[in-house]
């Protein structure tokens, strides 16, 4: 494994950066929890920007409030403001809770947005669950407004009464394909779950002809509360996992933190975690998924061994890609992530040890140190959201889209690589997104022409640099 030091010559700015901010992530882990609405206690435009990136990503309506604060708060405080969105939300609609997810603004001057809910609910009755999410979007990214989202879910809910045997499951920013994929597991080896949040149904809901007012499907409050209850928390992600370590501290729940199951090693592993914690009994039908998508990856390998690969997007995401694609036979030859995470370079080491692979790794990187990696050490396909696009054109190397934001495609929220049954979907598209770009209609690989100065120099011995 190498470390890119290309981005240390250039700490004043981040050129297309590939994370996005705290209440991004919050919004996200919100969009999962039945009847809640989440409020950004910030400017219009804060909330106008992440229903844009979600609505175009998802293509579904998507409801998330917001203060509108504007030049004024800075003087005065957003304390009024967050008290009318609060009063209009309730007297319109009738939300089992609101969340409200702080913003770059409201951290800066420092509003108490405790205390001014705190003051809200005493000046009110018959008020649904309020809680606050402190989400400073200058620091960490979407990943962190995800975590701190979640762990403040169950800090404000999770209650202890009788052991229900369940298994708490921490998604991450998953698409609803994968959460579906993760249930789908779940259902098959009969464990009854909590899924924090679930997505599955918010997020790729049928056309009806109701208009939305709140979301039906996802995790219901009661379930949250529940949560102190269970035998054991998974994480399918080692950055999510502060609410899992809140409820083994609280309630002595043992919790496991990733790794996110894409690809065969890890879904092995998070089938691993589940019987630590509980007696699950291993169907046949699981050993067949297993066993297809081995066979998929063996049908596959003539096409991608050896191929290198570029992958970029959350954290969790490009250490289960990096694997996968590595158990594919791939060579992972730059490997970025946002967010700047230890936890992410240990994983890589890790990884890269095992599989015998050196890719350039970036933490807390850009698309522009990713490009400029790119130059140095090739790539044959990039995978990751719509913002790799202009890269991979000027590589001439094809982008497999997946991660958020996807927006200059269809089915982004039906696009599953998780699992068994997902990893063969995943196998199946990124080769196909190969054969069509380096194979010919029978099947050929199709070999460039050699320069003439390629020629020159494959035919005469090449003078060592000095
Ligand atoms: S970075 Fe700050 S200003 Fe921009 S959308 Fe996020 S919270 Fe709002």
């Amino acid at each position: 494994m190498s470390h890119d030091n290309c981005h240390h010559d250039k700490k004043f700015a981040v050129i297309n950066p590939s994370k996005i901010c705290q209440p991004m992530g919050a919004v996200q882990a919100l969009l999962g929890v039945k009847d809640t609405i989440p409020i950004i206690h910030g400017s219009q435009g804060c909330s106008t920007y992440m229903r844009f990136q979600l609505t175009r990503h998802f293509r579904e309506p998507i409801e998330v409030a917001s203060t509108s604060l504007s030049e004024k708060t800075v003087i005065y405080g957003g304390e009024f403001n967050l008290m009318k969105a609060l009063k209009n939300i309730t007297e319109k609609q009738t939300p089992r809770m609101i969340a409200v997810a702080s913003s770059c603004l409201t951290e800066t001057i420092g509003d108490d947005m405790v205390g001014i809910i705190e003051k809200f609910k005493d000046a009110n009755q018959d008020l649904p669950i309020i809680i606050p999410v402190s989400t400073p979007s200058y620091t960490e990214s979407h990943v962190e407004g995800y975590n701190r989202t979640i762990k403040a879910l169950v800090e404000h809910l999770a209650t202890k009464s009788v052991p229900t045997g369940k298994i708490n499951i921490i998604t991450g920013n998953l698409c609803p394909a994968d959460v579906t994929r993760v249930k789908d597991i779940l259902k098959t080896l009969k464990c009854d779950n909590i899924i924090l949040t679930d997505t599955s149904e918010n997020l790729d809901g049928p056309l009806t002809e109701d208009t939305l007012s709140l979301y039906e499907g996802g995790t219901s409050v009661d379930e949250i509360e529940d949560t102190a209850n269970s035998m054991g928390t998974i994480a399918l992600s080692k950055h999510v996992n502060s609410a899992g370590a809140y409820l083994e501290k609280k309630f002595g729940i043992e919790s496991i933190s990733g790794p996110l199951p894409a690809g065969m090693e890890n879904t092995d592993e998070f089938i691993k975690s589940l019987c630590t914690l509980g007696d699950y009994e291993i169907p046949d039908s699981l050993e067949k998924d297993r066993g297809r998508l081995l066979d998929a990856m063996v049908d596959a390998h003539s096409y991608n061994y050896h191929r290198k690969v570029a992958i970029f997007g959350d954290p969790d995401f490009v250490s289960g890609m990096t694997r996968f694609t590595a158990e594919m036979g791939m060579i992972p030859s730059v490997v970025c992530t946002g967010t700047e995470s230890k936890i992410f370079t240990n994983d890589m080491n890790l990884i890269s040890h095992e599989k015998g692979i050196s890719p350039v790794v970036l933490a807390g990187g850009d698309l522009y140190d990713m490009h400029r990696a790119i130059k140095k050490t090739g790539a044959d396909i990039l995978i990751g959201n719509s913002y790799g696009a202009s890269m991979a054109k000027e590589e001439n190397i094809p982008l497999f889209r997946v991660g958020f934001p996807i927006f200059d495609r269809l089915g982004a929220q039906r696009i599953s690589t998780l699992g068994y049954k997902g990893g063969i979907e995943f196998v199946d598209r990124l080769t196909n997104t190969l054969l069509d770009f380096y194979y010919d209609e029978a099947g050929y690989e199709i070999i460039e022409e050699e320069t003439d100065v390629e020629k020159t120099l494959n035919t005469y011995p090449v003078m060592e640099e000095i």
